[in-house]
């Protein structure tokens, strides 16, 4: 997708604050972090919104939480907790349409969420 700004990042176009990489899965902080960490997990292949993932994406959204508890890992907030957040839609507060699963923590998280 050549106007989604993480398939620009995964393309090498855009260069993020990369945090993980692999074959499927880029990994980088969050230009507006809202957290002292604030990591954005993003398959490597578009998927728009959790509406359009289908059976055979199963595994890979999967491996975005194991991705998730690594960067937690690695950034010493595992043990203390944090939040991983995926918005669906523009009602939720998706603003980029290439699913990415947030992972935020090193402060409170407060219950509910606004
Ligand atoms: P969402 O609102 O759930 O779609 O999340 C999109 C996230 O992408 C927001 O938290 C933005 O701050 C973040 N973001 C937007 N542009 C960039 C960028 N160039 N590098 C890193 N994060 C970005
Ligand atoms: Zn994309």
């Amino acid at each position: 997708m050549t106007d989604c700004l993480f398939c620009k990042m995964v393309a090498g176009d855009i260069s993020p604050d990369t945090v993980y990489e692999d074959d499927e899965v880029l990994a980088f902080r969050d230009i507006n972090p809202q957290a002292p960490t604030h990591v954005l997990v993003v398959p490597k292949r578009h998927i728009s919104t959790i509406n359009d993932l289908n059976a055979d994406d199963a595994e890979l959204v999967g491996k975005l939480y194991l991705v998730a508890q690594q960067v937690a890992a690695k950034d010493g907030i595992a043990e203390e907790g944090y939040r991983t957040v995926m918005n669906c839609n523009a009602g939720a507060g998706q603003s980029v349409f290439h699913i990415h699963l947030h992972v935020l923590g090193g402060r409170p998280m407060r219950w509910p969420p606004g």
